[in-house]
């Protein structure tokens, strides 16, 4: 029997690892730190880049008109939501009896900050003879200094850069620069022993079929080759290695709606406009003040120092907003067969919330 090794290369190498070992690069001046991995340092913008809010200053707003809707508008309103609901008839809604419409006063406060982040990593990809844009073409800049083109305000985007100047080529660390590594599978040999008569060349004592009783068989992860090409320069040899900065757009957005009518659900508003009468915009908003609703003053000072604290330590603040919506919230009390009940119409869609509906078809 042959026991021969097959065609073996001593210059093929092992496969090396398939990311750069720990220094296998070196450090760039403002982007230290890297590790290759996801976990990739975040750079806080310095000082400058983020602005830097004026103390004791207040915001004023201006007097607001509670609107009111008719009882035509809020039968209208019910008949609407009557004929969503198959269970619900709409004889009620049109015979009903309206005893009183209540306008309740609903401020739903927002703010929005627009953050930009910057995170960065070692990146490479074969190289190939495309142009390299390393140190000899200057000093690369700080990651806050390389520029890039602003999205449309409010927007949540991502954008890849290549650092300017850092990309440099190194033999591939997978291959060792060889662009093969040795098959893993037939250890560099390109056959396998056979796996029906162990090697023998016989099974039942009689030649084996599978092999024509050579004992081995040609390797099918390399196809008898004994090396495979390298999965990470894909032949090339070399690799292309440069930083490349993750430049992330986030809208933040911090609703608040005081809880004060117990028969309504709150959730119900997230589905509704209401009219903003008050928009504050600016790089940075300041907090509510002699509003008559001191709730809204409140969570306006709450609010924009969390902003403040949450963003400025990681992101650069681009933009600010906060907003005091009015939103329309009527408790329609009403009368049908002799019994009072009540629904809600909310909303500048005029939506209905009804927690009880009367049965059209009640003995009378
Ligand atoms: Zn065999
Ligand atoms: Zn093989
Ligand atoms: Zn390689």
């Amino acid at each position: 029997m042959d026991e021969d090794p097959g065609a073996f290369d001593p210059n093929i190498p092992e496969e090396g690892p398939s990311a750069p070992p720990p220094g296998w690069l070196d450090d760039i001046h403002g982007y230290q730190g890297h590790k290759g991995g996801p976990d990739d340092p975040l750079y806080p913008p310095p000082p400058a880049y983020n602005p830097q809010p004026e103390l004791n200053r207040n915001t004023l707003v201006p007097n607001v008109r509670v609107p009111t809707i008719s009882e035509d508008e809020a039968r209208r309103a019910l008949l609407q939501f009557v004929e969503t609901k198959w269970t619900y008839s709409a004889k009620p809604a049109r015979n009903m009896t309206f005893k009183e419409l209540k306008p309740i006063i609903v401020y739903r406060y927002r703010l929005e900050t627009y953050t930009e982040t910057r995170t960065s990593a070692w990146h490479f990809e074969p190289y190939n003879g495309q142009m390299v844009d390393g140190p000899q073409y200057g000093m690369c800049p700080q990651p806050w200094d390389v520029p890039v083109t602003l999205p449309q305000r409010y927007t949540d985007m991502v954008e890849k850069v290549r650092v300017p100047h850092t990309s440099f080529i190194k033999l591939c660390h997978k291959c060792n620069g060889i662009g093969r590594t040795r098959c893993g599978c037939c250890f560099g040999r390109g056959m396998k022993r056979c796996p029906f008569c162990h090697g023998n060349g016989r099974s039942r004592n009689k030649r084996c079929t599978s092999c024509h009783g050579r004992g081995r068989k040609r390797c099918s992860s390399c196809l008898g080759k004994g090396f495979k090409t390298c999965t990470i320069c894909h032949g090339s040899q070399n690799l292309l290695h440069f930083i490349l900065l993750t430049v992330t757009w986030k809208h933040n957005v911090d609703d608040f709606i005081p809880d004060r009518q117990p028969d309504f659900p709150d959730k119900k508003f997230e589905k509704v406009t209401g009219d903003p009468f008050f928009i504050d915009e600016n790089v940075l908003v300041y907090p509510i003040q002699g509003f008559p609703d001191q709730e809204i003053c409140d969570v306006s000072s709450k609010l924009i120092n969390e902003h403040l604290n949450r963003f400025r330590a990681t992101s650069r603040i681009l933009q600010q907003r906060q907003t005091i919506e009015l939103v329309p919230l009527t408790h329609a009390l009403y009368s049908y067969k002799g019994k009072d009940q009540s629904f809600f119409v909310y909303g500048t869609e005029n939506k209905v919330f009804t927690s009880k509906y009367p049965s059209a078809c009640s003995i009378s």
